[in-house]
């Protein structure tokens, strides 16, 4: 049985999480993390399910106090962090679906695990088939230089380029031989109308109510386009490689970065 702490209950994806958790007969919610409802239990609060499972706002509390094998993090990025680290020195193992952790926090994180021998999985997007656009995308980029990432999502989106994006980015960039891209003496009327260079490559950020989670993929060459495209029409999407990162996590001794890695 996996003892579960999730981080984040009342939000889109926390909540998901938390409904996996109880449908599931390999794992138990021990925990959650909370900043509006220290003290209380899972019951007392409206929208929650009713379980007698204490919440926390501190962390550090939460990891001193709950016996637990796994923290499923889904808040924001400061905070993510934040919570990640101290279940790593905790001997709790992170699977972290908050996106906009920097490099050097990942680098960080990474030798946290090396000096605590303990598993991490940060995965941007849970959802198979984004993981699949972007080993496709990979896989286009050996053929073709010219690639534009289009990503939208929720204008409740913090981060932006999405983690995503960028995961895609730097898969397209082991493939690509490179080309800064678009014609050399192009200008931008408007500020950001070409999107951000990552690489010599563009990758362009919408946000709008209504949208979920979508990204689109746009190769061209002479002649021809190619798009890959992949929609997550809901959070529930998510949580295939939510649980999949749970079971594999346990197995870990390192920080893996990217669904993809463990599929
Ligand atoms: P959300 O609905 O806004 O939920 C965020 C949760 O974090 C809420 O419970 C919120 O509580 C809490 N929170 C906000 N600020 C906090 C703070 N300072 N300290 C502690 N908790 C805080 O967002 P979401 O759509 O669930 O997304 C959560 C994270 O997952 C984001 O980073 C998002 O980019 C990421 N995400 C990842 C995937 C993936 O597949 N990896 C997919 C979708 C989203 P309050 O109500 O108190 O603000």
């Amino acid at each position: 049985m996996k003892k579960i702490i999730i981080a984040g209950p009342r939000g889109k994806m926390g909540s998901e999480a938390v409904k996996l958790v109880q449908s599931q007969d390999d794992m138990q919610l021990v925990a959650c993390i909370d900043r509006k409802n220290n003290g209380k239990r899972l019951k007392d609060v409206d929208g929650l399910p009713a379980l007698d499972v204490p919440i926390f706002e501190d962390a550090q509390e939460c990891f001193g106090q709950v016996d637990a094998d796994i923290l499923i993090e889904l808040t924001i990025p400061e905070q993510g962090y934040r919570h990640t680290k101290a279940a790593m020195e905790h001997g709790i193992r992170p699977v972290v679906g908050t996106t906009g952790f920097t490099e050097e926090q990942i680098d960080e994180l990474k030798w946290l695990a090396s000096e605590r021998n303990i598993g991490c999985i940060i995965a941007p997007n849970f959802a198979i088939g984004a993981v699949l656009m972007m080993k496709f995308s990979q896989l286009a980029a050996q053929y073709f230089q010219d690639v534009d990432i289009i990503e939208k999502h929720h204008d409740n989106k913090l981060d932006a380029p999405s983690g995503t994006a960028v995961k895609t980015a730097e898969m397209i960039k082991e493939s690509r031989e490179y080309k800064q891209q678009g014609h050399a003496n192009e200008k931008e009327t408007y500020p950001g109308a070409r999107g951000a260079d990552y690489d010599g490559m563009r990758i362009h950020s919408v946000r709008l109510p209504g949208l979920v989670a979508h990204q689109e993929v746009i190769f061209g060459s002479p002649g021809q386009t190619l798009t890959i495209k992949h929609d997550s029409l809901n959070r529930a999407s998510f949580m295939d490689g939510v649980k999949l990162a749970a079971d594999k996590v346990m197995e870990m001794q390192e920080v893996i970065y990217g669904l993809e890695n463990v599929l």
